[in-house]
């Protein structure tokens, strides 16, 4: 299945960089230079990205009707430190927001939300609802009210808990 097939656009990113930590595992990417590299990220700048991650994640619960995991920085707090400026190209007048600040990742986790909330993708990017998954995923249902990462993962175990509740 294509349940966890990449997000459209630039919603990749948040997608990507909420999905460095495992939460089951607590297995966390950003531990390594490797997993920091595609996030432009070193040792001295992982600590806001973290912060950053959970509370992407936290905004995707929300996506979701779910309340926060645990208590978080809101997003809109740490987003107005990247401030974007509307670009124009003098071609074809087509304009896009565009960070004043190239470099660094919150300003491109903030480029990436505002092109989702123009391309109206913002909303389906969304957190499990399985409290050891949290993962982010993009929600394809056609009446995006998806719950799960994986109906075959997480969505199945949520309905095996179910049955045994039942005590049937
Ligand atoms: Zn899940």
């Amino acid at each position: 299945m294509s349940e966890r097939s990449a997000p459209p656009g630039a919603l990749a990113l948040v997608q990507d960089l909420v999905n460095t930590l495992d939460l089951g595992t607590g297995g966390d990417a950003l531990d390594s230079a490797e997993g920091r590299a595609p996030f432009g990220l070193t040792e001295d700048t992982v600590g806001p990205a973290r912060e950053l991650r959970e509370s992407l994640r936290a905004t995707l619960l929300a996506h979701a009707g779910h309340p926060p995991h645990r208590a978080v920085t809101p997003l809109g707090a740490l987003l107005a430190r990247a401030p974007l400026v509307v670009t124009v190209d003098d071609t074809d007048g087509s304009a896009a927001l565009a960070p004043v600040d190239e470099g660094p990742l919150l300003s491109r986790v903030a480029a990436a939300v505002a092109e989702a909330v123009t391309a109206g993708t913002w909303q389906r990017l969304k957190a499990c609802e399985a409290a050891d998954c949290h993962w982010a995923y993009y929600d394809r249902s056609p009446a995006g009210r998806g719950r799960w990462c994986s109906m075959q993962l997480c969505g199945a175990r949520a309905k095996m808990r179910r049955y045994r509740a039942k005590g049937a």
